[in-house]
């Protein structure tokens, strides 16, 4: 038995962090989308009791430290499940950059495994479980448009945003999101209007979205990587609708509904950064059947 499952990229169209909670985690509030770059998830079930995992992806591991590999054990120990199963990556989706790759795998496994081992979870039981691997999982599962609360596992979903073009640019740097958060400073930094996005979105309405876009973290990324900031400003003077940074980073995006002007933008980013993206808001889940 086999099954592909299609694991999309998520871009934050909102980042907010309210403060530090006792627990040391950051209450956020954050509004995600999915788009139209995604990993490919392929699962066959083994009659042997063990998982195997594979990439070819030399920045993946290959082992339990994969999300991919802790979601199918956590499904295993969970509900006592002896069936084996090998999971092989596609990856697509660049790694470490802000897209939440790897939670998109381990929730693309969660989908899959699901239907696989007939376990018959709601969506809602399968992004809690989630949580308990990171949390973008429990948003990932959902693969849809979402306001994302607490630290980020309480998932409110909403109607995908109106279609447009998503030019992303990746620098060749590696960002670490425990550093971004260590210097973030909440009291002097412009905080994102959720409330405005979420609305926007509900109302479908597109310049509303791109009128509100921010995200807190920009201020700590922007500050310590002059890269991102030189991308951010050349996507802001290619004529984009909205430009914000993924997550921690270092991707930054760009929204913009005409074409022509997307594939003019994609083609200078081309020039000086290696992994550029053109790609379609996506916002709802799409199978690969
Ligand atoms: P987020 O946006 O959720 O912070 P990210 O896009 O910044 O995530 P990922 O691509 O998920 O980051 O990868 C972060 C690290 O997780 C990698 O450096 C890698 O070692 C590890 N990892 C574990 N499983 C995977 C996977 N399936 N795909 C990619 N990276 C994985």
């Amino acid at each position: 038995m086999y099954l592909l499952e299609k694991a999309p990229a998520k871009i934050n169209l909102s980042l907010d962090v309210l403060y530090k909670r006792p627990d040391e985690f950051h209450e956020v509030e954050m509004v995600m989308t999915t788009i139209d770059l995604a990993d490919r998830i392929e699962l066959i079930v083994l009659h042997e009791d063990r998982i195997e995992i594979k990439s070819e992806n030399r920045f993946v591991p290959n082992d339990e430290r994969n999300l991919a590999y802790r979601a199918a054990k956590l499904l295993k120990d969970t509900f006592s499940i002896k069936k084996g199963v090998r999971i092989y990556i596609e990856k697509q989706i660049p790694v470490a950059a802000g897209l939440a790759g790897g939670s998109s795998d381990a929730a693309a496994t969660l989908r899959g495994l699901n239907k696989l081992w007939s376990l018959n979870l709601t969506t809602k039981e399968l992004a809690e479980l989630g949580a308990q691997i990171g949390s973008d999982v429990s948003f990932c599962v959902y693969d849809s448009t979402a306001l994302a609360k607490g630290r980020g596992e309480q998932v409110i979903e909403l109607p995908p945003p109106p279609a447009c073009w998503v030019v992303l640019a990746k620098p060749a740097i590696g960002v670490s999101t425990q550093t971004v958060y260590q210097n973030l400073n909440l009291e002097n930094v412009p905080h994102p209007r959720t409330k405005n996005m979420v609305q926007a979105i509900l109302n479908q309405h597109y310049q509303g979205i791109c009128d509100h876009v921010g995200n807190v973290l920009e201020s700590v990324t922007l500050r310590l990587y002059p890269e991102v900031k030189q991308i951010k400003e050349h996507m802001e003077q290619s004529g984009a609708d909205a430009v914000l940074m993924s997550g921690s980073g270092p991707t930054v995006f760009a929204l913009v509904q005409h074409e022509s002007r997307a594939q003019r933008m994609y083609n200078s980013l081309k020039g000086f950064c290696e992994e550029v993206y053109m790609v379609r808001m996506l916002g709802y889940p799409q199978s690969l059947d």
